[in-house]
């Protein structure tokens, strides 16, 4: 049976006006390109944010502060105007969890050729969304960030799996695409219609105690689970259905949720209509 997605809207919408704030954008790694004004700048800042964005919060942080300190005020025109031996350095012992300097290298200088190349990232993105969708779109970023570069970005950039929910490049477009006091809006060729929802393994355990997925999912999620996901929440807005990205992340950056009842349910907007909720009562 379908669940009724619309009768979530009033919990969903209580999320989102506790979480998606300044506030949280202070603990969000968006917060990194927001610190720029010139949208070369932001852009730039911003693929880099996203591709550390994996792990703990706390700690992946510093790690892109300390790439974008050394890339200066003007971290788009640093890397248009960068060569290898400037990439070396930047990279010079940034390790982080899967990424190393070679992989770090190897990111800068894929995003550089696309900045020198085309002025932005966007249009590797249009080119494989206008020959096959969002997916594709995705896709053809992953694989123009890969193939333009100096080495392999390892883990910084997924490989291109159709399979993959690409949880942080879902992200960088909802960045550069949806506008509003939190995200950018820099990007026009897509509508926020276009884009799916960023689904990491948090965002897919609490969809399915709101019984938007299976329930009890403690898979790491696939793209299909974020296109399910986002196909479910368009039926709440059409036109903006990753709406609730940024709020329902907040929701377990704050640690208000660890994706079962724990104490902190007493006070979840999401309380009444959580699957976890027996066991909070
Ligand atoms: S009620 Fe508890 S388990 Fe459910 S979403 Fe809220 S904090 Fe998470």
């Amino acid at each position: 049976m379908r669940p009724d997605v619309t009768r979530l809207k009033p919990f969903l919408d209580a999320v989102y006006d506790r979480f998606h704030t300044e506030e949280s954008l202070a603990c969000d790694p968006l917060s990194f390109p927001r610190q720029y004004r010139d949208p070369i700048d932001r852009e730039a800042a911003a693929v880099i944010a996203s591709a550390f964005a994996f792990g703990r919060v706390a700690a992946f942080m510093p790690v892109i502060d300390k790439v974008l300190s050394r890339l200066g005020e003007s971290p788009g025109q640093a890397l248009a105007e960068g060569n290898r031996a400037l990439f070396r350095e930047v990279a010079d012992g940034v390790i982080y969890r899967f990424a190393t300097p070679p992989n770090v290298e190897a990111l800068l200088s894929g995003t550089a050729a696309l900045l020198r190349r085309d002025g932005s990232l966007e249009p590797s993105v249009m080119s494989g969304f206008a020959a096959g969708g969002t997916v594709n779109g995705l896709l053809s970023l992953a694989d123009a960030l890969r193939s333009s570069g100096d080495g392999d970005p390892g883990f910084l950039v997924p490989v291109g799996n159709p399979d993959s929910p690409m949880k942080r490049l879902c992200m960088l477009l909802r960045w550069m695409v949806r506008r509003d006091g939190i995200d950018l809006g820099i990007w026009k060729g897509l509508r926020p219609s276009d884009l799916l929802f960023p689904l990491d393994v948090h965002v897919f355990r609490i969809s399915g105690l709101l019984g938007l997925g299976p329930a009890g999912q403690n898979n790491a999620p696939r793209m299909k689970d974020a296109i399910a996901l986002t196909r479910q929440l368009a039926e709440l807005d059409q036109e903006d259905p990753v709406r609730y990205d940024f709020a329902l992340s907040h929701l377990g950056i704050s640690g208000t949720c660890r994706g079962s009842a724990g104490p902190n349910c007493a006070d979840c907007p999401l309380v009444t209509v959580c699957g976890a909720r027996v066991a909070c009562d």
